[in-house]
């Protein structure tokens, strides 16, 4: 089999409302933006891939010329080229095991040996948002049913943000689970800089959490601020988590190997391929970390992080983005209606592994069109 062409469209889907990233503080943004990647063989097969952000020219420049005409099978000796070429590029990545899925007519969780079929799900927030709307959403979110949410810690005092979490208790019984995202690792361009953690608040926080049960704490210090991450993780008992940010095998293993958070977080589009994160799932078995992929940035990449959770043994979780009003699952998971296919929870709260072959991803070609800019 032989790459024949590589098609890259720059998508701006509009969300329905106007999204206020609680990570990027004081932004306001209307739209998705978004880069699909189609890769065509000589069998006919198409292999799907995508990231946010609008990459199509990296990939047309930079990525395509040392792709056509290779063997898409070569997965490994192809990763050399997106990892010279950025981070959302391993987008690729995901689109050649597409490829190789289909070739094998065999979903990729069952390609590279399952472990399960289906995993939790959390509703994962996009905004800060008031106790009392917090807590009609977390009630939304239980009456769909979720059994966990993620809230986003980012108010100036510490109390205002206990508040939400309290609220959202009260409105569940506590029912449902929930984990805390302060996005201290995180360093996009925003308006206003933001609430800024240090070990003592990241520590008394941690101490809260505890006492009410919550199930994780996520990004609470800067990126590479290992020192810190791992004194908190040592001194207290909630999981503390990280990784959708860095990139690279070698970070991973930095993360792992000197226990920096008991769970690992990567991303299938931005920290490096989905074959690659197998590695990196690997490791955090061998020791004894828990592999909770981000959410990867639409449907496709979603797909990619579901099977590679549904090969690991041990504590996993699904994070579905879902800000009902602005952030929905149509304009985000599935790109407007490009991908027909969507990824929802059954009854229990559970994702199933998506089953057709490759990632499962269904597209309709006829709306790309529609959101090419
Ligand atoms: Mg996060």
């Amino acid at each position: 089999m032989k790459i024949i062409d590589v098609v890259a469209n720059n998508l701006t889907i509009p969300y329905p409302g106007k999204v206020r990233p609680a990570w990027q503080p004081g932004l306001v943004i209307s739209s998705h933006n978004f880069t699909l990647v189609r890769i065509f063989t000589d069998e006919g097969i198409m292999g799907i891939g995508g990231t946010s952000g609008h990459l199509a020219g990296v990939i047309l420049t930079q990525v395509k010329p040392y792709l056509v005409g290779e063997d898409p099978l070569a997965a490994e000796r192809l990763a050399r080229v997106y990892r010279n070429a950025g981070s959302g590029i391993w987008c690729i990545d995901m689109a050649l095991w597409d490829i190789i899925g289909k070739a094998a007519r065999l979903p990729l969780h069952k390609l590279w040996g399952s472990y399960r079929n289906k995993i939790l799900a959390y509703a994962s927030a996009v905004e800060m948002g008031k106790p009392e709307d917090r807590a009609l959403l977390a009630a939304h979110y239980q009456e769909l049913g979720f059994k966990a949410m993620k809230l986003r810690f980012h108010n100036e005092k510490m109390a205002d943000d206990l508040f939400i979490l309290d609220a959202c208790l009260k409105a569940t019984q506590g029912k449902m689970d929930f984990m805390v995202d302060a996005n201290q690792a995180t360093n996009l361009p925003s308006p206003e800089q933001g609430v800024v953690w240090d070990f003592q608040r990241a520590w008394r926080m941690a101490r809260e959490l505890e006492a009410r049960g919550g199930l994780w704490l996520e990004e609470p210090l800067s990126r590479y601020d290992f020192d810190n991450l791992i004194r908190l993780r040592e001194a207290t008992e909630i999981y503390i988590a990280g990784g959708e940010k860095n990139q690279g095998l070698h970070e991973f293993r930095w993360l792992i190997e000197r226990g920096v958070y008991d769970i690992i977080q990567p991303d299938c589009a931005m920290s490096e391929g989905v074959s690659q994160l197998r590695k990196v799932a690997a490791m955090a078995e061998i020791y004894k970390r828990h592999f909770v992929p981000h959410h990867s940035m639409s449907g496709i990449g979603l797909s990619a992080a579901i099977h590679l959770s549904c090969t690991f043994p041990g504590l996993t979780w699904v994070e579905l983005m879902y800000e009902p009003r602005t952030r929905t699952i149509e304009a985000y998971q599935q790109l407007g209606g490009i991908l027909e296919s969507k990824i929802w929870i059954d009854r229990e709260g559970y994702v199933a592994a998506p089953d057709g072959p490759g990632l499962g991803v269904i597209l309709n070609e006829k709306k790309i069109d529609q959101y090419t800019v």
